[in-house]
This record gives C-alpha cells, structure tokens and sequence, in this order.
C-alpha cells in the first residue's frame, strides 16, 4: 500500500491553516497541525495538533520530527491594516523568528519541500499610490519599499528561502497572498481583514443605519476566497517553481464597492460614514496573475459575489448565536 504523505501545517489553529487541513484531510494525507492555539470555530481534523511556540528553536525541531514530507508555514503574527500599523516591532521579530527557525529546523530534520507564506505587503509602497494601480507582477517588489515591519520581514524571509536552495539544495517554495478572505475567519477583535470586519458591522448594523470605513473607501484591492487559496497551495507546492508567486485574484474592487456588494448580500441599504483619522494602507493594490497562469496553468475563479455570500452568512450566523443581530435580519442565501 502506498505510504501516506506526512505534511506538517503551521499555523493550523489560523485562517488558512485551518482550511488547508481540512483539505489535505480529505485528500488522504497525515496531517501535523502545529499553532500557538487551537482553531477558535471549528475542531481541527489534524491527525496530531501540537501547542507549540514556534518562535522557540527547540518547539521548530519538536514541530519538525517524525518523517514529516512537507511543510506549510503559515504561522504568523498577523492581521489587518490597523494592526500591522501599530505593531511594528513585535511582528517583525516574532515571523523573522518564526521563519528562521522553521526553516532551520526543517532542512536539519530533512523535509523535502518547505512552503513559505508571504504577502502582497512585500510590493513596493511607491507603486501602489493610484486606486486605479498597474496589477503588481512579481519584480515590482524590487527595488525594495515594502509595507514597514511586516512587509520588509516577508520580503526577508523570500530571500531567506531563496539562500536555503542556493546553499544546501533545500526545496522551498513563497507565495505572495493577496486579501484571503472564507468562513471561520477572524471577525473581530482587531486581526481581522477588511472583508471580516465590514460584513461584521453590516451585520450588526439595522437596515437603513449606518457603518464605519477606515479611509474614504477609495482605496481598492482584489480578494481571493479560502477555497481558491487552499487550491493554489497545494498546487505551487507540487510543482517545482521556486521564486515568489503571486497568489490572488485580479478583480480590483474599492472598498466603498465591497461595502455596497455585502450590503446586497444582506438586503440591507446603509449608510458610510467615512472616518479619515484610521489607517488605510496603500491607495491601490492588484495581482497580475500572468506567470501564476504560466507557472500553475490555473487562477482563483470563485468569484467575489459567491465567495462573500458564504462568507457573510457564517459571520451573520456567528453574531445572531450571540444574540448581537438587529431584529429582523434577513440571512442571505448562497453556497458554492
Ligand atoms: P491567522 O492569523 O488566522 O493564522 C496565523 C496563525 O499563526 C494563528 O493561528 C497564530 O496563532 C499562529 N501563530 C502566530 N504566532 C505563532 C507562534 N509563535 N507559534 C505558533 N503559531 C503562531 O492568519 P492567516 O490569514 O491564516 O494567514 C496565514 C499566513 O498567510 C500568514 O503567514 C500570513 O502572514 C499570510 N497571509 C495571509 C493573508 C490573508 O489575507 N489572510 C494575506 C497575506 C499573507
């Protein structure tokens, strides 16, 4: 009988970790989860879920042992734009820890594929000053002007997986999200992302009521759902593609539109208040997903419409369990 592969999932209490589990579940994997915490929404179908901090040398080597194959790397200090504005320091020391140790601790227990998850953050700020911006192809992170903190540790820690297969031939691979978004997400608290926290508040808000923008709206960004995500993962790690890859979709939307697309969703009509004082990130970002297409022979389809409906309906359902929804919410329809 064919042996199992092992794969070794960090940051599988997450977002993305999560899913990727579930998914390589049913592919007939063995699966290692390894986080800080265990999934806040959903139990982990994980065939082992190691507590480990993986900042700590000693907790990579324990993460690393036992035969594992491939490593995802998905832990990350990480969140949406207010957080990554506020915490510099933290976050570039815990994920430069983190990937440093990861990737040490893998190549001495002899992984043979190891796959980074960078971002989008690592494109240069100078180029992303327009709503409407130039879709951002894998070069236009050079010359180097990432996202501070956050961006610049990403962008390190590609130079670091590239230096891994120079010297010792170790099999790496980076992809560069750009805005994941799916059910069992962090919806609040302050980690979570721009499509989370708008269908939070549209839930939450009565028809005909008001909700908060950070920005003027006219920011823009593309989306890509969780499925799409979890798909392009396991397709750039089976192939033998060892630069950054761009990992989203190419339909800009602004912010003030995404606000109007999930307000649709729940049959609500809202007002924006705009507020000016709150960070924003970059003016414009945008995936061009020409050697995406040329490397995987395939791009995110599930479109924006589709994906936010399952989105909205899980953070909607979330809330009203609470017993935090205005009376007389109407759940939006939508699966897959
Ligand atoms: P997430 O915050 O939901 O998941 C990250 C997980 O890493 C968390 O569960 C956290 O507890 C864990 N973690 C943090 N520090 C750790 C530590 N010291 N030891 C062990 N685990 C630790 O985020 P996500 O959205 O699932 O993101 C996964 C990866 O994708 C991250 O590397 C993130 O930077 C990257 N990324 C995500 C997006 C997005 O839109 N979600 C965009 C760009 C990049």
């Amino acid at each position: 009988m064919k042996e199992k592969r092992r794969i070794l999932v960090t940051g599988a209490g997450g977002f993305i970790g999560h899913h990727l589990v579930n998914r390589l579940k049913s592919e007939g994997c063995w699966v290692r989860g390894a986080d800080l915490k265990y999934p806040e929404y959903e139990n982990s179908a994980a065939d082992e879920f190691a507590i480990l901090d993986l900042r700590r040398w000693d907790d990579c080597l324990m993460a690393t042992r036992g035969g594992i194959d491939e490593v995802y790397n998905l832990a990350a200090d990480m969140g949406g734009i207010g957080y990554i504005t506020a915490n510099h320091a933290d976050i570039a020391r815990n994920n430069i820890l983190i990937n440093a140790h990861m990737l040490e601790a893998s190549r001495q227990n002899g992984i043979s594929k190891f796959l980074f998850s960078s971002s989008a953050c690592v494109y240069a700020q100078s180029k992303q000053n327009d709503p409407d911006v130039t879709p951002l192809r894998e070069e236009d992170a050079y010359p180097a002007d990432p996202e501070p903190g956050y961006g610049w540790e990403k962008l390190f820690a590609e130079e670091l997986c590239k230096y891994y297969w120079k010297d010792y031939k170790f099999e790496t691979r980076s992809v560069r999200f750009h805005n994941v978004y799916g059910p069992l997400g962090t919806y609040e608290g302050g980690k979570e992302k721009a499509p989370a926290a708008i269908s939070r508040k549209v839930a939450l808000t009565p028809n005909h009521g008001e909700i908060e923008i950070w920005g003027d709206g006219h920011q823009t960004r593309s989306f890509m759902f969780v499925d799409d995500c979890v798909e392009g993962l396991i397709r750039l790690m089976a192939s033998d593609f060892r630069e950054a890859l761009n990992l989203g979709t190419d339909r800009l939307i602004s912010i003030n539109d995404l606000v109007d697309l999930v307000s649709g969703i729940a049959q609500k009509t809202l007002r924006k208040k705009h507020d000016l004082s709150r960070p924003q990130g970059v003016r414009g970002r945008n995936s061009d997903n020409s050697l995406l297409n040329r490397v995987l022979g395939w791009e995110p389809a599930i479109t924006l419409e589709q994906g936010l409906a399952v989105t909205y309906k899980w953070i909607e359902a979330e809330l009203k369990q609470q017993g935090r929804t205005p009376k007389a919410v109407s759940i939006a329809s939508g699966k897959l």
